[in-house]
């Protein structure tokens, strides 16, 4: 998928001036699209394995681009990161998130969790927590439906700030789930010390042709509830794949199989019909 998005764009395409003029482009245009509101959200709901219930949803970005059209997040992000714009972006994100949550629990379904993905710039801003704070004031969002999705990367760096800013965060009431896991460097000391609540078992490790990936996928499992964390599967695509998943015990999951990242007023539809 990411080898197809980048084809797509032409950033990939011809020589290294050619590619760093469009750079500027893109930067130049990254800026606008803020100012133009360009950004938005989709939604990849969540399901619980034992209920079928929908419990929670992640926000995803999409960048409506005025004339290349939607241009995914792995296209853009880490150009946001080195420019810093991911700091503003990530904020109308944020607030984003919250609002159209709450927006959701006054029309009468169940409540869900919203996770929002956090960059390593934004985890690491000095003003994070009151950030969060004052974003859930304004859009009148109970923290227990906001969760944050950091990476193990972000969690290897300075161990004793990393763990005063997740016990804030818990403190503030919101849940914080490690994305990706496995792929990354997370020690089992800092699993057990970290406030943390979910894991997301990555994507890659739903293969079931490569056969370690069930013993891993397994483990995980086993592990997270051995640390009173909940634990969800990511990329799930099959039915075989629920069906393991559900053996396991495994809490929630999430894919294509039940629904891809779908735009506001389709999440809704899907609440309503189920
Ligand atoms: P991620 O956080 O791991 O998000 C999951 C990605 O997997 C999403 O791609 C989603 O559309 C895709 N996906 C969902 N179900 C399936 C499936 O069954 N099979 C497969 N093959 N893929 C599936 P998307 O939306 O293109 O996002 C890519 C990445 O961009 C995200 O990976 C995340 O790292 C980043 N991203 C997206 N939105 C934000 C954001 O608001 N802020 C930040 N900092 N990063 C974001
Ligand atoms: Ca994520
Ligand atoms: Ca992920
Ligand atoms: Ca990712």
């Amino acid at each position: 998928i990411k080898e197809k998005h980048r084809n797509n764009y032409k950033m990939f395409e011809t020589s290294i001036s050619e590619n760093f003029k469009s750079m500027l482009t893109m930067e130049s245009d990254l800026r606008k699209a803020l100012q133009k509101e360009q950004f938005e959200l989709h939604y990849q709901p969540q399901k619980n394995l034992l209920t079928g219930g929908i419990v929670g949803m992640e926000a995803l970005l999409r960048w409506n681009h005025p004339e290349k059209g939607y241009i995914p997040p792995l296209d853009f992000i880490s150009l946001a990161e080195r420019t810093g714009l991911i700091i503003e972006i990530g904020d109308w994100v944020m607030y984003e998130a919250c609002r159209q949550n709450k927006l959701l629990q006054g029309k009468g379904y169940d409540p869900v969790i919203v996770s929002v993905n956090l960059s390593a710039k934004q985890f690491h801003q000095k003003n994070l927590v009151t950030k969060i704070k004052n974003t859930l004031k304004e859009t009148g969002l109970d923290p227990k439906y906001l969760e944050l999705e950091i990476t193990e990367s972000m969690a290897m760096t300075n161990e004793h700030y990393i763990l005063n800013t997740l016990q804030q965060l818990r403190e503030l009431g919101v849940l914080v789930s490690i994305d990706d896991f496995g792929t990354g460097y997370s020690s089992l000391r800092y699993l057990s010390v970290f406030p943390v609540t979910k894991l997301k078992i990555d994507k890659t490790f739903m293969d079931a042709s490569q056969k370690q990936n069930k013993a891993i996928v397994k483990s995980i499992i086993h592990m997270s509830h051995s640390l009173n964390m909940k634990v969800i599967a990511e990329g799930v695509e099959t039915h075989e794949q629920i069906e393991f998943l559900r053996e396991e015990k495994c809490d929630e999951m999430q894919g294509y199989y039940f629904s891809k990242p779908l735009p506001p007023a389709k999440l809704i539809q899907l609440l309503t019909a189920g």
